[in-house]
């Protein structure tokens, strides 16, 4: 059974980048007739907020982005926040220390960082080496608050994953060293939290950003520590501004939310989003959501980063705007306001006049 997931922090508006990876997940699982899961990563997270929570619901319900299992859906493997799984974490953290996999390392950020430069001016590789690491099992629990349970990553390993878009990846644990897992037995940390959360998820595909590739050994690390299966990784390529630079803020527009108000439609962004490091491998670029089911292959997906054309995405929204019933768009445009005081026969006026050249919706006031 395929079983995919996304898993934003609810930091900000839902992202195009975001976005982009719950599409791919959600046409993956629905290629193969599994399930897309929605999960909030709002553990340690001092930005964390409900009103981004609520924008991240939103917006993939607008993109038609549905998933099948999430905190408003509620499901089998429940609950779907994080914060409401703590329980789940500790015996798991307890379980690694009471073994001698992770241990308490009470040493300060300060001192780490000076440990870092030292290292790293003695052309060494910048990895924390504690004395604590061989200590006596299950000795120096600090108190919360001070210090971090680190993993004790083997040594002289090399951890190798077949990534389905990337092919085989190597890394070397000695590279790695031994990471951080929780702040303390109720704070797990990200690589942590959502190893164990996949696991209980059933995740059997963990596709997201190629910025998690350096993530994913420590995941691998983790399952294998606890006598986990490994699910099948899958990593996007990133989405580059039109100066190659990854997408950000500085791009204009970043959240779906943004789009949404400049006047994009959901079918033209979705279908945009689609094409956004994956293709056909035919000239066809118009898609519905249902036709992206039919033709996704995410061994498709290029391995290179994938440039945002807005030109492309507003002739998409073009497309689609004119493939629309005038009612349907009228009915936008006064829910969003671009032509205030108009009554609706002097939208749908304006609207056939303008139709032809559309590209946007808000383009009409
Ligand atoms: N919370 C992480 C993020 O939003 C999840 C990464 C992952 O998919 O493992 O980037």
């Amino acid at each position: 059974m395929v079983r995919t997931r996304i898993a934003p922090s609810p930091t900000g508006y839902l992202h195009i980048g975001t976005a982009r990876t719950a599409l791919f997940n959600f046409l993956f699982a629905k290629k193969h007739g599994g399930v897309f899961v929605l999960r909030i990563e709002d553990t340690d997270i001092e930005r964390g907020d409900r009103a981004f929570e609520a924008d991240i619901f939103e917006s993939l319900d607008w993109l038609g982005i549905k998933a099948d299992e999430s905190p408003a859906r509620g499901g089998e493997y429940g609950p779907y926040r994080q914060s409401e799984r703590i329980g789940t974490y500790t015996p798991r953290l307890e379980q690694l220390l009471a073994e001698g996999k992770a241990y308490y390392c009470p040493h300060t950020e300060p001192e780490l960082e000076a440990e870092k430069r030292t290292l790293m001016a003695a052309g060494k590789n910048p990895v924390h080496a504690c004395e604590h690491r061989d200590g006596r099992v299950g000795e120096a629990r600090l108190p919360d608050g001070q210090g971090i349970i680190r993993f004790k990553t083997p040594p002289g390993r090399t951890i190798i994953f077949g990534d389905l878009i990337r092919g085989e990846i190597r890394f070397e644990s000695d590279l790695i060293g031994d990471f951080s897992i929780a702040k303390d037995l109720k704070t797990p940390l990200y690589n942590f939290a959502v190893t164990i959360d996949d696991h209980e998820m059933h995740i059997s595909h963990v596709i997201r950003g190629e910025d998690h590739i350096s993530n994913t050994p420590k995941q691998m690390l983790i399952a294998e520590a606890l006598g986990l299966p490994q699910p099948a990784y899958a990593h996007l390529p990133l989405i580059l501004g039109p100066d190659r630079a990854k997408l950000s803020k500085r791009h204009d527009a970043a959240s779906i939310r943004e789009f949404r108000e400049q006047g994009y439609l959901p079918e033209a962004l979705t279908n945009f989003m689609a094409l956004l490091g994956w293709n056909p491998g035919t000239d066809r670029e118009l898609f519905s959501i249902d036709e992206l089911v039919e033709h996704f292959d995410l061994s498709k997906v290029q391995k290179s980063g994938a440039v945002f054309n807005i030109e492309k995405l507003d002739w998409m929204n073009g497309e689609y705007i004119r493939r629309k019933r005038t009612e349907e768009l009228t009915a936008i445009v006064a829910e969003r306001g671009y032509l205030s005081g108009f009554t609706a026969s002097d939208t749908q006026g304006t609207l056939r006049l303008e139709l032809p050249r559309l590209k946007k919706l808000s383009e009409l006031a």
